[in-house]
């Protein structure tokens, strides 16, 4: 199948591109960019001129940061492709209704992508986690925002998410590990004073089973980078690492990587199901749950950030 690729940046050219190029399901057909592009792939500055111009693309996949992708993908839509979006799927849970409904409509395919949740031991965590009584789940996600986020001006700004952009990630992979949904019981967010949006939070959540579960998140972490969920359990502790790419139960390496290497190529197969199977698959719960923080969050002004 033929993709064009929407906003030729970090992660377009990170992951995108390599795992498009060596995908027995995908060609890579155009790119959108005002700037960026990638060699021998024809080039548009213009998301209205390549719909029009290439008919016979019939899907496009959206690097864009999330404030101007819904009307990327809402023209896209319109014009009758099947939409494939980078994390988190829009500025606002109210855009991703609405994509969600126009794609609906169309019987188009819409995938909002959780990179995080293709990660090697994501889907043996939750398969160790399906019968087992939690009684506790911590998530420390810590790393430097100069080192993954260099020049970056939107993540500092409204919609932006700040230090929930990699935080939504450590939520993609709990709502998809834990059998029971959990929500926001309160939170404080740590905003510096020349920013809009926060660089520490820490939440506390509701967990129907009564387990105690919180989440700390901070774009300060010098040295060691740290991306790792512990979960308690009567049966004992599981602990991922390397952002769900090692498992441990009690210690010992434990359970089996999922087939094929890496989150982008499992994405991109994952997408070519869907396009194939003419479904769409949209699970907002690790959006919902950073909404509902930036409503409840008790706001703290911290040092102003400096590039
Ligand atoms: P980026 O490099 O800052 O932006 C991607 C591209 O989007 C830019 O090169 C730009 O291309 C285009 N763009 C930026 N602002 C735009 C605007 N207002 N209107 C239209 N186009 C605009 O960002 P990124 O790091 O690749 O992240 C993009 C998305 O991927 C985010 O949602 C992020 O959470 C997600 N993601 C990032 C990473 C990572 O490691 N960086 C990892 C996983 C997921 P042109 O100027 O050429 O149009």
């Amino acid at each position: 199948m033929k993709v064009a690729l929407i906003g030729i940046g970090k992660i377009a050219v990170d992951q995108h591109v390599p795992a498009i190029t060596n995908s027995p399901d995908w060609e890579l057909a155009a790119t959108v960019s005002r700037h960026g592009s990638v060699e021998s792939v024809e080039a548009f500055t213009d998301l209205g001129e390549m719909l029009e111009a290439r008919p016979d693309i019939r899907v496009v996949s959206l690097c864009l940061p999330p404030v101007p992708r819904f009307d990327y993908a809402m023209q896209a839509l319109e014009a009758g492709r099947h939409v494939m979006l980078e994390k988190p799927p829009g500025a606002t849970l109210a855009e991703c209704h609405t994509l969600e409904e126009a794609a609906r409509a169309s019987g188009l395919t819409l995938f909002a992508t959780w990179h995080s949740r293709e990660a090697d031991m994501v889907g043996a965590a939750k398969a160790w986690l399906a019968d087992k009584a939690l009684t506790g789940l911590t998530v420390t996600w810590k790393e430097d925002v100069r080192r993954w986020h260099p020049g970056q001006e939107w993540i500092w700004q409204p919609g932006g998410l700040g230090v929930f952009d990699p935080g939504i990630n450590a939520l993609s992979i709990v709502t998809e590990i834990l059998p029971d949904d959990l929500h926001v019981k309160e939170a404080v967010l740590e905003v510096p004073e020349n920013c809009q949006t926060p660089i520490a939070a820490r939440i506390a959540f509701f967990h129907p089973g009564g387990a105690a579960v919180d989440a700390e998140f901070d774009w300060r972490q010098d040295g060691d980078q740290t991306w790792q969920i512990d979960a308690v359990t009567e049966a004992g502790t599981l602990r991922l690492t390397n952002g769900g790419a090692k498992m441990e139960v009690d210690g010992r390496a434990s359970g089996e990587a999922a087939a094929l290497a890496g989150e982008y190529p499992r994405l991109y197969k994952r997408m070519a199901d869907l396009v194939r199977e003419g479904r769409r698959d949209v699970d907002l719960r690790p959006m919902t749950l950073v909404a509902d923080a930036f409503t409840l969050g008790r706001r703290k002004i911290v040092a102003p950030f400096e590039e």
